[in-house]
């Protein structure tokens, strides 16, 4: 496995579409699982290939504890205790190959960063429901619904796919702000 280099914006492989994955192989396996680690290596909890430079419908996850969507609380939380730090988590790997929002509902809003935007988090509308349809890493299909965090998760992940970042989410004025201060900040660099 190896760590992966993480474009940051304005790079333009984030502003690009994805395509589809045609090619079920090891390299596609090697490629997730060196995403995965670059993920936790740099404490994020989704990544997209995009920001990997790679324009391939590719996406890995992992909520570890903070998952709940199944309803069934994490021990630490029913305990009333804080979750253990990131790293002593079980981890909860996912990988989605193609994945599409084929039902959207509900609305919540909440805080969002992303590793390919520094230091700059914005509160961000999304559905509070999806049904995803994706493929496996071996091209197995399936449909999933998610909730809450892991479906907001994903659709800043599928966000990525289409060339577009939480930011172009955020009300014109703002967005344009926000843009220019990172454009600065990545010239300065
Ligand atoms: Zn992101």
């Amino acid at each position: 496995m190896a760590l992966l280099q993480v474009y940051k914006f304005p790079q333009p492989v984030l502003k690009q579409q994805a395509r589809p994955v045609t090619r079920f192989d090891a390299e596609l396996r090697e490629l997730a699982d060196n995403m995965l680690e670059t993920m936790y290596a740099e404490g994020g909890i989704g990544l997209a290939a995009n920001q990997v430079g790679q324009l391939r419908r590719l996406v890995v996850m992992d909520l570890g504890a903070e998952e709940e969507d199944d309803g069934v609380a994490s021990a630490a939380t029913h305990a009333g205790r804080k979750a253990p730090p990131r790293a002593e988590r079980p981890r909860e790997p996912r990988v989605f190959v193609n994945p599409r929002i084929v039902e959207a509902s509900g609305e919540t809003v909440s805080e969002e960063g992303c590793l390919s935007v520094v230091d700059f988090t914005a509160e961000v509308k999304r559905a509070r429901r999806i049904v995803l349809t994706y493929q496996t890493l071996e091209g197995e299909p399936r449909e999933e619904a998610f909730e809450e965090l892991a479906a907001v998760c994903l659709q800043h992940e599928l966000d990525h796919l289409a060339g577009k970042l939480f930011i172009d989410r955020l009300p014109p004025l703002k967005r344009q702000m926000i843009k220019k201060r990172l454009a600065k900040l990545a010239k300065s660099a």
